[in-house]
């Protein structure tokens, strides 16, 4: 019987990158894995794009049969795509792509043989450098894996990228994990599964702009920090630990101090500062509980994680 091969390709405004795309990743089947009796199944997933992504996509599907699409009714993000395409995918091995051929399609025949031949489960990219990125962003990047592996057991490695392919099992695995508040890089990794991991340069997009900005990684990273950790909400309570011991031998201080000498008054100015320092310790503390707070919320609505307008 012949094994299939799912693409899952989210695109959100991609109307220049998909036949590049599609192009490419056909020479690569036809030259290296029509051989390896694999078929082929597109899944795009238009993540409401506000320009010809869709009517490409469906304009592509009509020519090829091998080609499906997801439409999603607005912008969901690219992990409620990823995961409405890992739904509609029916293939034994899956693979999660970017349009903007940043993930090369030469290395999928590579990937198969690495499942089929060396028996692993997933074979996972990442960048080996992080050249051509602005400096600044590199240097919060390395930070935030450092810190994150810190906090948190399951293993999230620096400069993975989604692209990545995977057996049936594993797919079903990380389907079975129907949280809300997603954040792939940490999924991936928490389902287990033996995986291998290839090297790349990274490459520049093929036409298009990055939907990323600094702010969207920041916010991203601290998802990842959420959802993975619960570090954050020990490190309030020591905070909270401390400032009462040293609370409690000021006082003692105060009191010991008031008691040999009277109580001139005096340290206005350094009791205010104190004061405005410890309002502004409770503060954060409370933040950090509430963004904790503000995630078990929207977990608890159970809102579906995608909605599809149209498919096919
Ligand atoms: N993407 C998406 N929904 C979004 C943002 C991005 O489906 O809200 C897709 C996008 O079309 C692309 C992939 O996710 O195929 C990666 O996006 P991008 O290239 O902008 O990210 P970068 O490579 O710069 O990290
Ligand atoms: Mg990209």
């Amino acid at each position: 019987m012949q094994a299939k091969m799912s693409l899952i390709v989210p695109c959100y405004n991609e109307e220049a990158c998909i036949p590049l795309f599609y192009a490419e990743v056909n020479k690569v089947y036809e030259q290296e894995l029509k051989q390896r009796e694999l078929e082929l199944e597109y899944v795009f997933v238009d993540d409401g794009s506000s320009d010809q992504t869709l009517s490409a996509l469906k304009s592509l599907s009509e020519k090829d049969d091998r080609v499906h699409f997801v439409s999603l009714s607005r912008n969901f993000g690219k992990e409620a795509a990823m995961f409405a395409g890992l739904e509609a995918a029916t293939g034994d091995y899956v693979a999660i792509m970017d349009v903007d051929l940043q993930d090369p399609p030469s290395l999928l025949p590579q990937m198969v043989d690495a499942i089929q031949k060396e028996g692993y489960d997933c074979v996972a990219t990442k960048r080996s450098t992080r050249k051509g990125e602005p400096p600044v962003r590199s240097f919060f990047a390395r930070l935030f894996y450092r810190i994150i592996n810190k906090m948190t057991t399951t293993k999230i490695v620096d400069g993975a990228r989604d692209y990545r392919l995977m057996v049936r099992p594993m797919v079903d695995a990380i389907l079975s994990d129907q949280e809300y508040n997603r954040f792939s890089k940490g999924i991936f990794s928490w389902v287990g599964f033996n995986t291998k991991w290839l090297e790349y340069e990274n490459i520049e997009r093929s036409a298009g702009k990055t939907k990323w900005s600094f702010w969207k990684l920041f916010l991203y990273s601290v998802d990842g920090i959420l959802a993975y950790s619960t570090a954050p909400l020990a490190l309030v309570s020591v905070i909270g630990i401390i400032f009462c011991i040293v609370s409690f031998i000021s006082l003692c201080f105060v009191v010991t101090r008031a008691a040999l000498f009277g109580d001139p008054v005096a340290g206005w100015p350094s009791m205010i500062s104190i004061m405005f320092f410890l309002g502004g310790i409770q503060l954060l503390c409370f933040g950090v509980i509430g963004l904790y707070i503000s995630k078990i919320y929207l977990e608890t609505k159970k809102r579906p994680i995608y909605i599809v307008k149209e498919k096919k």
